[in-house]
């Protein structure tokens, strides 16, 4: 077993190096075959390609009459209705010379046709002999057809490997019978709450005791983020009880651990996830909230297992499966994602203190064809109510700085934006559209 690179001296990690050594342990699960119906939102992991001619046989796109364009060169012109041909049937007679047949959209062509005339153009002739009258319209070659392998011919790709499978997708591998494709899995992730104080939501509170607002958090931001969440429910402070709980929630891909990696002398969670056999890549991070984060490894024979020891602290919780949590499920999931951010314009000034860079909750909103960002009333890292307002993280660089009102700042996005704004994406930038 290789020894994980301690960070060297005491200096805190940066945000970006912690992200880099979070990112080099998040290897692609192995890719595994689904049935298409539950494949949507899977990053496909072959190419997909077309066992037939597509559509397989020349058809009609209308309801109408298929002709021979020779008969109906002169105008108003009476035929023989010599059959009829539903989607699904083939024809049984030939047409031309005086003759027509009946198709329904989607029906193959008849032999000796060459175009269909819709019904609404036409009038049906009664008579023991059914007759029918091509109106006034001219008749073009090709009318009303769509000619076989109009749409993609056998053995053309039709769906690259790395594609993130939307509906239609899945309609393209129903129509070419792909109905088990190779995708990459969604990420199994365990979530695991500590603590003596906590109490399910649906407990009443005792003196003392809070309700466990992390794990069902973290459940719908494994959710919103694509994985499959595996909650655990809460393990007391107490070594044998984490211990279980931890085994447990090593089976998955990933490990969520919220509380336990402080200072506190209940913060038992590294020591516990150690003797396991979890090798610490990294605890704290520069970071406001979300400093006391953890991190580590188990290594395995067929993939290696993340565990992120998450601050108890819910503001803390969020922000690090933010911008830790999410980039690795991303990564592991092989899709191609990028962090969605904006530059806006402070509304109020700000003043950075510490040397900690901070991601102050805001609300970004449109201001003409630029963004404007204000900063919420937020009372630290406890203060989750705060957080329900927002809609993205200011993020203020470490160091002393007094931003003015209207100063740039960098936005990360945590949800969707407001009313009918939209963005468009140019070459780096996402910009107001
Ligand atoms: P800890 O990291 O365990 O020291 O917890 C830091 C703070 O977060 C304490 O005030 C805890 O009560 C609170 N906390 C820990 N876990 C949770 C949780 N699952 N839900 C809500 N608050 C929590
Ligand atoms: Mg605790």
């Amino acid at each position: 077993m290789t020894r994980e690179n301690p960070s060297p001296s005491n200096r805190l990690l940066r945000v970006d190096e912690a992200l880099a050594r979070v990112l080099e342990r998040a290897q692609p699960r192995k890719p595994c075959r689904l049935e298409f119906t539950e494949a949507l939102q899977h990053v496909l992991a072959e190419s997909v390609r077309a066992d037939i001619d597509s559509p397989p046989f020349d058809k009609s796109l209308v309801d109408g009459y298929a002709v021979s364009i020779s008969d109906v060169r002169t105008l108003p012109a009476t035929l023989t209705v010599a059959a009829e041909v539903t989607a699904g049937n083939l024809p049984m007679v030939g047409a031309g010379e005086g003759r027509t047949i009946r198709v329904m959209t989607g029906a193959p062509i008849p032999a000796g046709t060459d175009a269909v005339v819709m019904i609404e153009e036409t009038e049906l002739l009664p008579g023991p002999t059914p007759m029918v009258r091509i109106g006034s319209r001219q008749v073009v070659a090709g009318q009303n057809i769509m000619r076989r392998a109009f749409s993609y011919v056998k053995d053309q790709e039709l769906l690259r490997a790395g594609k993130l499978l939307q509906p239609a997708d899945i309609g393209l591998l129903a129509e070419t019978g792909h109905a088990e494709p190779l995708v990459q899995p969604r990420v199994r992730v365990a979530i695991l709450s500590t603590g003596d104080e906590l109490v399910p939501a649906s407990a009443r509170i005792a003196a003392g005791q809070i309700r466990n607002s992390n794990g069902p958090m973290l459940q719908a931001q494994v959710t919103a983020a694509g994985g499959v969440a595996v909650p655990l429910g809460i393990a007391r402070d107490e070594a044998a009880a984490l211990e279980q709980a931890i085994l447990q929630g090593l089976q998955s891909d990933m490990l969520l651990i919220s509380g336990g990696v402080s200072a506190g002398v209940l913060d038992l969670v590294p020591q516990t996830l150690q003797r396991l056999g979890v090798q610490q890549v990294f605890h704290k991070v520069n970071l406001k909230p979300g400093k006391p984060l953890w991190f580590g490894l188990l290594l395995g024979t067929d993939a290696n297992k993340l565990v992120f020891g998450l601050p108890g602290n819910p503001v803390s919780s969020l922000v690090c499966f933010e911008l830790f949590v999410v980039p690795a499920m991303m990564a592991m999931m092989q899709r191609a994602w990028k962090r969605p951010c904006l530059q806006a314009e402070l509304i109020d000034p700000f003043q950075q203190r510490g040397d900690r860079p901070t991601f102050f909750p805001g609300r970004v909103e449109p201001n003409g064809t630029r963004w404007q960002v204000k900063l919420l009333d937020w009372r630290g890292s406890a203060d989750l109510r705060t957080l329900t307002e927002a809609n993205c993280l200011v993020h203020f660089p470490a160091g002393e700085q007094k931003y003015a009102g209207g100063s740039p700042v960098e936005v990360y996005l945590l949800g969707p934006l407001p009313g009918d704004c939209s963005l468009s994406v140019a070459g780096d930038e996402l910009t107001l559209a």
